[in-house]
């Protein structure tokens, strides 16, 4: 099967330019000024952009928390994803607490199997790591599942200890594995989160208030401060402030590792759309939307 797209502004990462793009089956094999070649299909791209394929790194499909599941599965959320240029994700399988790492991995390929619409990857959310998990993490990484996810935050739920997150940062990079955070003080959140119930405080912008970004600069900061101690590279998950970008900041320019991802959620919107009633239920999220000013710095945090 040949496709052939004529006339596009072809856009990547480092040109811009005209040109013809021929591709078979799943591979593009030829880009050209003028390709003389019969495709199977024919695009005419004049007056639009050809970009490569986005990679989504951060999706949850058919997650279950806190009673509920995300709302999307690997099909609807897929083909969403392809509607808006991107073609490949990364989702997050989950270990159950107390079960192996692989079984994980495998629940995970059976939800997604024949239903996703483009690629797709897992990292593993892990909740336990003991010494005795760094085989199973090996051999998930020569199957091609080479990133970690741990939370600091969901005390009881998801959280991991510094001795778990330490193990699993060793063991990791020690084989070239990434450890990806979830990097917010889940322990105290609780804390101010009881005394925001205690008063009654309990409209969606409380959930805001009850994740201050010092609680996600802290957890930023130990995360790359363990990850020091244990050599090895960290991907910080979702960061949503200035507070939490200068913790990264301050580590790279050190030379330091550590690496750090946002969301368009943080870029766009604020802790004003909560506003005062339930609406602002739609946006609930952890980390939670910030002040307006942070927005400015995570752009800036992007060129870095
Ligand atoms: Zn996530």
């Amino acid at each position: 099967m040949k496709t052939l797209i004529k006339n596009g502004r072809v856009v990547t990462a480092v040109d811009d330019y005209t040109a013809e793009i021929l591709i078979e089956d799943e591979t593009i094999s030829m880009i050209g000024k003028q390709i003389d070649i019969d495709a199977d299909v024919v695009i005419n791209a004049k007056n639009k952009l050809v970009i490569p394929g986005g990679i989504d790194p951060h999706t949850h499909m058919e997650l279950p928390f806190g009673g509920t599941q995300s709302s999307d599965d690997f099909f609807t959320g897929t083909r969403a994803a392809a509607f808006g240029g991107t073609t490949t994700i990364i989702d997050f399988a989950v270990q159950t607490k107390g079960e192996s790492m692989i079984s994980g991995v495998d629940a995970w390929h059976k939800k997604a199997e024949g239903k996703c619409a483009i690629d797709y990857g897992f990292h593993l959310i892990t909740t336990d790591f003991e010494d005795k998990h760094t085989e199973e993490m090996y051999t998930l990484m020569d199957e091609g599942i080479t990133s970690f996810k741990l939370f600091m935050a969901y005390p009881g739920v998801f959280l991991a200890d510094d001795a778990t997150i330490f193990r699993a940062m060793s063991a990791a990079g020690e084989r070239g594995g990434l450890i990806c955070m979830h990097a917010e003080n889940g322990i105290v959140i609780n804390e101010i989160i009881k005394r925001f119930l205690a008063d009654g405080r309990t409209a969606p912008k409380y959930h805001a208030l009850t994740r201050p970004t010092i609680a996600e600069a802290e957890g930023v900061h130990r995360a790359i401060a363990i990850a020091e101690m244990a050599e090895s590279p960290v991907y910080i998950v979702h960061l949503s402030c200035t507070d939490a970008l200068n913790k990264v900041r301050e580590a790279r320019d050190r030379g330091i590792p550590a690496f750090a991802e946002t969301c368009p959620q943080y870029l766009f919107h604020s802790i004003e759309d909560y506003g005062d009633d339930f609406e602002g239920a739609r946006y609930v999220m952890t980390p939670p939307l910030r002040e307006k000013h942070n927005q400015a710095e995570l752009w800036k945090g992007l060129k870095m």
